[in-house]
């Protein structure tokens, strides 16, 4: 990928390691984020000598993205506010972030012929039953009144514009991730279960797993959500086409927590919390979230690598080192 390559949300958790990977790779990039919940230390990290511009700047800002899409023939679009807790707290920002956002990014995208890889999300499957989920599936939502689904609603309107757009000459992939996971992961910005299940982990608080704790998920070491979003970009019969980018690996959480726990030798005790308690505005769940990999293997040549034991180890030591290190600053 040699021409230059705009990153969105690049200071974010998955951003960050893409921009990694894509440096790594010898790409010139530039990265646009609001640093609302991407950090300076994301993008730090990197060699001073490296082909890096830091714009800060946000997805909503027309004329901002107007004028960066046109300066790079390769957008990805990762800047979204994400996150469950972040969505139930605050459901408006989210939802104009979400669709004027990528409505910019799109748009812009169309105007100057870049090519775009949209981040979209496995929330768009909902609370469906029909696992594994195919990219051909229907979609099943609660009401409206329960915020949780704005964020999948959201991302299907992204989604449905970027179709749209297709429809017209953009040239257009979208991958949905599956609960990405790694170094850098924290509790504030991208707020994962594993996040929070290690940060109470390691200070000896309880361990909340909500509900029974037999809701499952496919934990996807964030390299491997990287590799799939990199091929989507390279591949020219990914144009126009939508991808479950994940892990095979299905985990309740219960059995999550007490890895986590086993892991890091941890006293914590696992205690069961309610939805009720744990969301007071109302809640629904995910049952079971599991990805059909079968397109992104036959298109892509995507299969994931890493273990969830192989990458919660890599995890947990950059947690120790990192959480710790945070917890003396404050
Ligand atoms: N979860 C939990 N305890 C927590 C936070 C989350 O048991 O303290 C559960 C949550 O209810 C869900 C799963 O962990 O069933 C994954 O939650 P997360 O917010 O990471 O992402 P989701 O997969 O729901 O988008």
């Amino acid at each position: 990928m040699s021409e230059p390559i705009l990153v969105t949300g690049g200071a974010g958790f998955i951003g960050s390691h893409l921009v990694d990977r894509l440096l790594a790779d010898g790409g010139s990039v530039t990265i646009l984020d609001d640093f609302s919940t991407g950090h300076e230390a994301n993008v730090s990290a990197h060699p001073s000598t490296a082909p890096l511009r830091v714009v800060r700047g946000s997805v909503t800002d027309e004329r901002l993205v107007d004028t960066l899409v046109a300066e790079h023939p390769l957008v990805f679009h990762l800047a979204a506010a994400v996150g469950v807790a972040h969505i139930m707290s605050d459901p408006v920002a989210s939802l104009h972030t979400n669709v004027r956002g990528t409505e910019n990014v799109l748009a812009a995208a169309h105007r100057y012929g870049s090519r775009v890889v949209l981040a979209s999300t496995s929330e768009i499957y909902g609370r469906s039953t029909e696992v594994p989920f195919k990219e051909t599936a229907n979609r099943v939502l609660g009401p409206t009144w329960i915020h949780r689904w704005s964020y999948s609603t959201s991302k299907a309107v992204d989604e449905h514009l970027a179709f749209a757009y297709a429809e017209q000459g953009l040239r257009v992939s979208i991958v949905r991730y599956f609960n990405s996971y790694g170094p850098r992961i924290d509790e504030r910005g991208y707020g994962s279960v594993i996040a929070r299940f290690v940060t109470q982990a390691l200070s000896g608080e309880p361990i909340t797993v909500h509900g029974d704790g037999q809701q499952t998920r496919c934990f996807t070491y964030v390299t491997d959500t990287v590799e799939g979003t990199v091929l989507a970009a390279r591949r020219k019969e990914a144009l126009g086409n939508v991808f479950n980018i994940g892990s095979a690996e299905e985990v309740t959480i219960r059995d999550l927590a007490e890895r986590i726990r086993r892991m890091l030798g941890s006293a914590s005790q696992l205690t069961l919390v309610p939805y009720e308690a744990a969301y007071p505005t109302g809640f629904q769940d995910t049952p079971r979230r599991v990805p059909d990999l079968g397109r992104a293997r036959d298109v892509l040549g995507y299969s994931p690598t890493v273990s969830l034991d192989a990458g919660l180890a890599l995890t947990l030591a950059w947690c120790r080192a990192h959480y710790a290190a945070a917890g003396e600053r404050r």
